[in-house]
């Protein structure tokens, strides 16, 4: 065999998946069929009395299904793959022997849905082992029997959530969600599996209570109703999973796999599965970007300038990566504040289960928070995060260019401000380099690596890979004002401003863009971000390209009366309650009118998709799939649309009046 091998020793079968040339296991129908072979045999001979399944990557049980293959496959092969999986997982079901998945690494999609077919399934406490069915995050659902099975192990009403939702989690997080029986430390995933063997098969639970007719009719309309409220509906396939899972309670498993094939044939043909998909590929290649013939620096001894939010955020994700942080601010009020926000941060992760509350502690315990000029020689990144003003950026880094070692990476977290200014004060500037997080840091992937001229190509190799360890997607981007983000951004916060000002609702300006499928509105990421924020970055894109950006007047006029956002308690919204209502007072501002949604969110996708062609033919990005991929993780840009260059040329192709200066720019 090629990819698995079966041992077997004093009755106990071991199956090591191990894909041969591939750094992951995932299963394609070579895979499956010797799955096949080797349950064959395993049924066949008698002496065998329990079964284990593990992987001997170091770091992937099973990542899922060979996406390329299942996206490229015709209706009749995609059938014929889903069936293959189906037979291969129901043999191992079927095993009169015990049989267990002993998980260290990633366990996802087709990888947990082998899982569930075992008996039992125990997990490694590793940071490297996630569990859980993301397919519908790819615009498909679980089709090998995970649709069916999860809601009969652990119920229905906590499975929706879990399969609709592609949720991915931790081992202790699966345990809690009882995706997983145990537990352990990964020195241990042998002996407790043999424990665990030794109880031999599991019997089922019915969760009768909850799998049958008449509850499950009640659990499908109210996850319908939060499916709607959430997706607006622009997402066919966590519908059509719901409808694949509450069957599956009333059906046989047959009838049920046949119901889950079906459906994935019919969702793999959608276009938002098309690009969902896309997005997900752009994804892979980003966790693999390498600059040709450099080999990076590995960085260990971080230190992060400035603990406001955004300084804290990344302090919390460096530490929460197993980083030692040393995090300063030139107050000492500042810096409690952000260690306050970083402990608050650390209770939402372990409420949230993604980390155990004594990882949070060690992570916690990681970082070294002082006020005084602390010795910074030892450090190997430094990352600014003080206040978006280049006088004071370049005083910091004149400072660090005399007090830190000569090759330590200086690395800038400015939403705008231009590189190549701060290389003036720096000595040896090819270690300059712009790391330009997101906020909230722990909810946005996107990492913008921005290369200045005097950037060094050893600088940039290292900063990619940095970005890369700590779980973060990086994109390099080219030192112009705004980088890429912000600048396709920032014409579209301001002309929601002007519409604001031109008398439409702000809910209805905020509602057709979430119609149009952003994650927030325009006036509510304002109100986000906080509008003196949003104003220092408008004012450096204002200043660089004048011809087409301006300060809507009544954005000076909100800031002057206090209105920042959440931060002061008002902005375009009040925030005294639990869902914000519109600012009275900012309301006085303007005349009142009203304007069709589709109007406000053409006329407003259609900026950002302007501005995101001007960036491709200035090279900001490599290509027209990483500026659309940068909108949506850096943006959340319509993961369903593909971004704004997608979005320009498909709507190009149905009204091609519309877009007349946007075409074929994507592949
Ligand atoms: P903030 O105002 O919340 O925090 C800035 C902190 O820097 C303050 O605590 C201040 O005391 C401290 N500081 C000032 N001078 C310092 C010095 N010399 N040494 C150490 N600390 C110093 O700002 P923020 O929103 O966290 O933004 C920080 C940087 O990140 C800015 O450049 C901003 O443009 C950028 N950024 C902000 C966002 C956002 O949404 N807020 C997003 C991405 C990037």
């Amino acid at each position: 065999m090629k990819h698995l091998q079966l041992n077997t020793q004093d009755g106990h079968a071991t199956l090591t998946f191990d894909r041969q040339g591939s750094s992951a296991n995932i299963f394609d129908a070579d895979a499956l069929n010797e799955l096949l072979d080797a349950l064959t045999q395993i049924e066949n001979d008698p002496s065998i009395e329990s079964l284990q399944i593990r992987s001997n990557k170091p770091r992937i049980f099973i990542a899922g299904a060979d996406i390329h293959s299942l996206m490229a496959a015709t209706p009749g092969e995609l059938a014929a793959m889903i069936d293959l999986g189906h037979e291969a997982f129901q043999k191992l079901e079927d095993l009169k022997i015990p049989t267990i998945a002993t998980i260290h690494g990633a366990c996802l999609g087709g990888g947990y849905e082998l899982a569930l077919a075992c008996d039992w399934r125990i997990a490694s406490d590793d940071r490297c082992t996630k569990i859980g069915l993301p397919e519908t995050k790819l615009g498909i659902l679980p089709a090998w029997g995970g649709s069916t099975r999860l809601p009969k192990l652990i119920g229905l009403p906590k499975a929706l959530p879990l399969i609709l939702g592609g949720t991915v989690l931790s081992s202790s997080g699966a345990k809690i969600k009882q995706l997983i029986d145990q537990v352990v430390p990964k020195e241990h995933l042998n002996s407790v599996a043999a424990k665990l063997l030794s109880h031999g098969k599991r019997d089922p639970n019915p969760h009768s209570i909850l799998n049958n007719i008449a509850s499950a009719r009640i659990i499908e309309a109210q996850a319908r109703k939060d499916i709607m409220k959430r997706t607006r509906g622009l997402y066919p396939a966590p519908l059509k999973a719901l409808e694949v899972a509450c069957q599956s309670v009333h059906h046989s498993d047959k009838v049920s796999f046949r119901k889950e094939r079906d459906a994935v044939i019919e969702l793999a043909s959608q276009p938002e599965t098309a690009r969902l998909v896309d997005i997900f590929f752009l994804s892979e290649k980003a966790k693999k970007l390498q600059i040709p013939d450099v080999t990076p620096q590995e960085l260990n001894t971080p230190a992060v300038l400035g603990s406001g939010i955004m300084g804290a955020g990344i302090t919390y994700w460096l530490s929460s990566h197993g980083y030692s942080v040393l995090l300063k601010d030139i107050n000492n009020d500042a810096l409690a504040k952000g260690m306050a926000t970083i402990g608050a941060q650390y209770d939402k992760a372990v409420e949230r289960h993604i980390t155990s509350k004594t990882e949070a502690h060690q992570n916690f315990d990681r970082i070294h928070a002082n006020a005084d000029p602390v010795p910074l020689h030892r450090r190997d990144l430094i990352i600014e995060a003080a206040v978006e003003n280049l006088t004071v950026k370049k005083q910091i880094f004149a400072d660090l260019s005399a007090r830190c070692s000569e090759d330590c990476i200086l690395a800038t977290n400015t939403s705008a401000l231009p590189i190549h200014e701060l290389a003036e004060v720096v000595t040896n500037p090819g270690r300059l380099v712009g790391l330009h997080f997101f906020n909230p840091v722990p909810r946005m992937p996107l990492v913008e690596v921005v290369r200045a001229p005097s950037t060094s190509k050893q600088t940039l190799a290292t900063a990619i890979r940095f970005v890369q360890r700590i779980g973060k997607t990086p994109v390099v981007v080219k030192d112009s004002p705004g980088f890429l983000v912000n600048r396709i951004l920032m014409p579209y916060l301001l002309e929601a401003c002007r519409i604001f000002a031109s008398g439409i609702d702000p809910v209805q300006i905020d509602k057709a863009m979430l119609d149009f499928g952003m994650p927030m509105g325009p006036l509510r990421l304002l109100d986000e971000v906080g509008l003196d924020v949003g104003c220092h970055v408008a004012e450096t894109l204002i200043a660089a390209f004048p011809e087409r950006m301006s300060m809507p007047p009544l954005m000076d006029a909100m800031i002057e009366r206090g209105y920042l956002g959440r931060k002061s308690g008002k902005g375009f919204y009040l925030y005294n309650s639990k869902d914000p209502t519109p600012n009275p007072d900012a309301l006085q501002l303007r005349e009142k009118r009203d304007a069709p949604d589709e109007k406000i969110a053409d006329q407003l996708a259609h900026l950002m998709s302007h501005e995101a062609a001007r960036c491709l033919d200035e090279e900001i990005a490599d290509s027209p799939e990483t500026i659309d991929f940068a909108m949506v993780m850096g943006a959340g840009y319509a993961p369903f649309r593909g971004g704004p260059l997608h979005h320009a040329d498909a709507i190009h192709m149905m009204r091609p009046d519309f877009y007349p200066t946007l075409q074929h720019r994507t592949g």
